[in-house]
């Protein structure tokens, strides 16, 4: 009988600590927008920009226990016309709309540019973007403070009337004009790492001083835009800050990109919250990139990230993923990013 009261005495002052102090280590979650249909999006046989990207990812995260507490999956529906419609035009989402469902089990290149498309494109683009609205809703509606969009097609070269570069709507662009409409956020920060220019938000915003557009990408590289010179134009100018880096720059770039330029703009500009166009083919051996970030300059670019999200923004942050090109490098770099919010936050 004595030992049963031993035992009633460590189990009133020692489980439920250890309960307590594992239920608070777990209970910081992330939010992971991820839908099968992104796969539906057919780009052809050795495209690229194909479902092989993020799957590799999904599968991981899925099945990998230490992701298992903090990862919610929330579903999300089509984005609707009037939300697409603050960034691109009625005649252009008709024009993508008609392109592709025309399509039956064959791909064609959009009109506009350089994006292949097939039957399910449009569907597929409206999901999307149908991601960035939840992601947006689970922060605002403070169920979770961070969130990572693995959606595809990607969106950062698409202009208001223009698809290109394997881009159909310029996703994070209506994440930033959304949390504006619907939500009354004043200054949105959009951070874009991926190794291109996302030439098609920084022409969204160009004459915008709400949104503050931040690049660090290779040069001379396609599309060609995004020098230092581009500051942007009349109210917006100064709100428009380009890093362009030489092929082969690595980490050491990548981070004193962030810690000279972008922190001591962000001092001024002060942001209520920070969406990341997160492509991920700056990575060392990307297909089509040659700068060389590993998976530690990832995971180091993102505690500054982070750091700026608590000092600015409630910790609100975005990530919303563009390019990156080689699927076992995303699935390196992504985890990196994610184990770096985890253990930020959950301590
Ligand atoms: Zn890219």
């Amino acid at each position: 009988m004595k030992y049963f009261y031993y035992f009633l005495i460590m189990v009133a002052f020692f489980q439920p600590q250890e309960i307590l102090a594992e239920s608070k280590k777990n209970s910081f979650k992330i939010a992971v927008l991820y839908d099968d249909e992104f796969l539906l999006h057919n780009t052809g046989l050795n495209h690229p920009e194909n479902p092989n990207r993020i799957s590799h990812t999904i599968n991981f995260l899925k099945k990998e226990y230490r992701f298992k507490a903090h990862l919610i999956w929330p579903s999300f529906d089509y984005a609707p016309i009037d939300i697409i419609n603050l960034v691109h035009s009625e005649t252009y989402i008709n024009l993508v709309k008609r392109e592709s469902e025309r399509l039956n089990k064959t791909i064609a290149t959009l009109s506009t540019g350089d994006t292949v498309i097939s039957e399910k494109s449009y569907q597929v683009a409206r999901k999307s973007v149908g991601a960035m609205i939840e992601g947006i809703d689970q922060i605002m509606q403070g169920h979770v403070s961070q969130a990572f969009a693995f959606s595809r097609p990607p969106g950062h070269h698409a202009l208001r009337d223009k698809g290109m570069g394997f881009c159909i709507f310029n996703n994070i662009a209506i994440a930033a004009k959304y949390l504006q409409k619907k939500y009354g956020v004043n200054r949105v920060l959009i951070v874009d790492f991926d190794v291109h220019h996302g030439n098609g938000t920084q022409d969204i915003f160009y004459s915008d001083n709400s949104v503050f557009y931040f690049s660090i990408h290779q040069h001379p590289f396609y599309p060609g835009t995004g020098r230092p010179s581009e500051r942007g134009v009349g109210d917006g100018y100064g709100f428009t800050l380009n890093i362009d880096l030489p092929k082969g720059a690595g980490d050491k770039e990548f981070i004193a990109g962030l810690t000279e330029q972008l922190i001591p703009a962000m001092d001024q500009f002060k942001p209520d919250f920070i969406l990341v166009s997160a492509g991920l083919d700056a990575h060392d051996n990307d297909l089509l990139g040659q700068l060389s970030y590993s998976n530690i300059g990832y995971s180091k670019a993102t505690d500054i990230l982070l750091s700026l999200a608590k000092k600015y923004s409630m910790n609100r942050v975005m990530f919303v993923l563009e390019g990156g090109y080689e699927p076992i490098n995303n699935k390196e770099s992504a985890e990196s990013i994610l184990n770096m919010m985890i253990s930020k936050y959950s301590n």
